[in-house]
Order: C-alpha cells, then sequence, then structure tokens
C-alpha cells in the first residue's frame, strides 16, 4: 500500500539524474541530459535552495524551473541540545506532521579538542507499525512513510543548521527503514552517489527490526552499508514478547537473512541488544548471543536501556527497567571471553531525552522515540 503523502508538490529533491531529466523534458521538452547532470549537482551535491542559485543554467530555465518545481525544505520546529552536544532536532513537514533527527557527537576528540565522529540519526517513517514493547514511536502507530526527499533533507537541515561535517549516519529514527523499502533505497543511493561526496556508503548503517525478505533483497542492492540487526533477546519467546515483529519471522529465520547479508555483500553484521534487568542480561543471554553473532564477522552494541515515561506500561511493557551497572559490566566480559566484538553505547544525549529508545518531545502530541 502507498502511504506516501497524496499530494507532495512537484519537487524535484528526491529524483535521481534519469528522473530529474525525465520530469523537466515532460514539463519543458527537450532539454538536454547535461543540463539535467548541473541540477541533480546544484540539488545534491552543492545544496542549492532555490533555483536562482544555479547560475550555470540559463535564465530562462531557470524561470522555468522555479514556476513549475519546488526545491523542498524541512521547517525546524524545535531544536535541543543536551549537555554533551548531543543536538536533537524536531521538523514539521509540509503536511504539519513531525519528525526527528539527532545529531550525536563521539566522545573521542581530535587535537582541537572537536568530536572525530558526529553520527546523525535519521527517521524514514511518521511513526511505526511495529509495536516493540520498549520504545515510543510505537505507540504513535504509522501515520505515513517519509518520501525519499524528507530522508535526504534530513541530512542537508541538520547541516546547515550546525554548520557540521556529517561523518556518520544512521538509519535507526523514527520507523522501521525496511518497511519504507524503496524510499529508503532511493535516500540511500543520492547520499552515496560518489559524483555528489556527500558521504561514503561505509559511513551509513541501516537498522531494522528484523524482515527477512526485505534483509535478502536489500543485500542484492550493492549498496554497500551495513546492516544493525535489533535483536534485544536469544528466545523467541521473549523476543516476540518484546517485539510482535518476531511471531511472524523469528530469530532462526532471521539469522539465516542475516547470513546471507553478509555472504552477498561481504559487510560485518552489526546486532544491536538493549539490556533489561532479569529478563534478556543473564550469562546464559551472553553465550546464547555470542553464538549468534560467531555465524558471521560481526559486532555487538550493547546499550543501557533509559527507562522513559512513554514506554508501554501495560504487559511485558511494566517489566522492562535498566539492568545494574555490575549486570553490564559482566554481561560484557562474559561476550568479549566467548570471542565477541564488543561495542558498549553510551548514554549520549540523555538529558535531553535522545539517548537510545528514549527520544521523546514533550512538545509533540505524540511521544517519539528511536529505535537502537
Ligand atoms: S523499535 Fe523501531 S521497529 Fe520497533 S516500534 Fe520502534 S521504531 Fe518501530
Amino acid at each position: 500500500m502507498n502511504r506516501s503523502p497524496k499530494k507532495q508538490g512537484n519537487y524535484l529533491l528526491g529524483l535521481n539524474q534519469f528522473e530529474i531529466h525525465t520530469a523537466i523534458n515532460s514539463e519543458f521538452g527537450d532539454i538536454p541530459a547535461y543540463r539535467s547532470k548541473q541540477i541533480y549537482n546544484w540539488l545534491y551535491a552543492r545544496r542549492a535552495q532555490s533555483y536562482s542559485e544555479m547560475t550555470q543554467l540559463p535564465a530562462v530555465l531557470r524561470n522555468q524551473l522555479d514556476r513549475n518545481f519546488k526545491v523542498g525544505s524541512l521547517k525546524l520546529a524545535h531544536q535541543s541540545v543536551s549537555e554533551d552536544g548531543t543536538i536533537k532536532f524536531l521538523f514539521e513537514l509540509f503536511d504539519g506532521l513531525q519528525i526527528e533527527s539527532v545529531l550525536i557527537p563521539s566522545e573521542m576528540r581530535d587535537a582541537a579538542g572537536e568530536s572525530r565522529r558526529k553520527t546523525l540519526c535519521l527517521s524514514t517513517q511518521v511513526g511505526c507499525p511495529l509495536d516493540c514493547k520498549f520504545c515510543a514511536t510505537a505507540s504513535m502507530k504509522l501515520k505515513r512513510n517519509l518520501t525519499a526527499a524528507e530522508i535526504i533533507l534530513q541530512y542537508f537541515e541538520v547541516e546547515r543548521l550546525t554548520g557540521e561535517k556529517i561523518t556518520n549516519v544512521v538509519y535507526m529514527g523514527m520507523g522501521e527503514p525496511l518497511l519504507n523499502y524503496d524510499n529508503v533505497i532511493k535516500s540511500l543511493r543520492i547520499l552515496t552517489d560518489p559524483e555528489l561526496e556527500i558521504i561514503g556508503a561505509k559511513r551509513i548503517t541501516v537498522s531494522t527490526s528484523g524482515l527477512p525478505e526485505e534483509i535478502k533483497k536489500f543485500a542484492h542492492e550493492k549498496i554497500g552499508v551495513k546492516l544493525a540487526l535489533s535483536l534485544h533477546a536469544t528466545t523467541d519467546e521473549l523476543r516476540s514478547k518484546l517485539m510482535p515483529i518476531n511471531i511472524a519471522h523469528p530469530i532462526k529465520e532471521l539469522l539465516a537473512a542475516m547470513d546471507e547479508y553478509y555472504k552477498v555483500t561481504g559487510i560485518p553484521i552489526t546486532y544491536e541488544y538493549i539490556l533489561f534487568e532479569g529478563l534478556n542480561d543473564s550469562d546464559a543471554d551472553a553465550r546464547r548471543l555470542a553464538k549468534m553473532a560467531r555465524r558471521n564477522p560481526s559486532k555487538v552494541n550493547v546499550i543501557p536501556f533509559h527507562k522513559i515515561d512513554f514506554t508501554n506500561p501495560k504487559g511485558i511493557g511494566a517489566e522492562l527497567h535498566p539492568t545494574s551497572n555490575e549486570n553490564f559490566i559482566r554481561f560484557n566480559e562474559v561476550l568479549k571471553k566467548e570471542g565477541v566484538h564488543v561495542m558498549v553505547r553510551s548514554s549520549s544525549g540523555e538529558d535531553i531525552e535522545a539517548a537510545c529508545g528514549q527520544l521523546a518531545l514533550s512538545k509533540l502530541p505524540h511521544p517519539i522515540a528511536i529505535e537502537v
């Protein structure tokens, strides 16, 4: 079902070079291909915000473009800055719906004291149709998919607003990226187009809650981005309670799909694992997780859980608590002893509710959280 907005206006942003050529020729006819290439470069490589900036184009064409196609932008509705430098952006879309993006600086600093990594977390849907019990986005349900332009614009707007060079991108904000498959692929192809020099594919990670057919299809797209699986449990019994999508697609099926992703792409897998006290933080869990991780070259991101007001208080949602520091350390030690490459996620932006699974804005009619 197409859940994209009914009336998006006539935008060129979000289109690839071929589509731009088709769109402008259907309006004006007989525009040579090199003009489409120039427009493509102005829109993405040079981040033009108006057609009048596209000075290589003849004035007549610029005026025609201006009359027929919007350039596209996102309106900043709110911005919060954490003590650790994490910045959370609330963007308003053309139809008034809102999404969030988060810019997370790494703790590693260069000689000048600047953060070495600036990771941008992008949203792919307004809300989410999946019902993960630790995630506030789930309570919004799905409003609609974002267009490719709206995904790309989060990158451009954050870059413009902060003046920062974004070094890494994670598709881990609101929504399940693989449920908005075509627009996510389109945005990835544009962001990673070497000709545009925006960002390298190796610096992008797409995170999924686990849709085996889409994962296998994604493996064959030849884009070269990393794939992260939000695992969060090592038994189907627990995972189905935490993430109901697991009932349709149990762990065995998911791991087979991840095997295929690695086999086809040669790109190591990332597993995301939030630790919940007494539910998934035992030594036996760590050993089962290690066995899964060892199937392919991989790393495991172990993430502290941040209890938030928006966490679904019913059923298993009421049982979700952060594991203790001792348990957190012990769990990671077991993983390391089992030969797993472990990354411990920090709590970036906790004070502004932008940390893992915690993102939520009181200014919104609906709570929002990022999936990590
Ligand atoms: S964790 Fe991700 S997939 Fe699950 S409900 Fe939240 S946004 Fe959707």
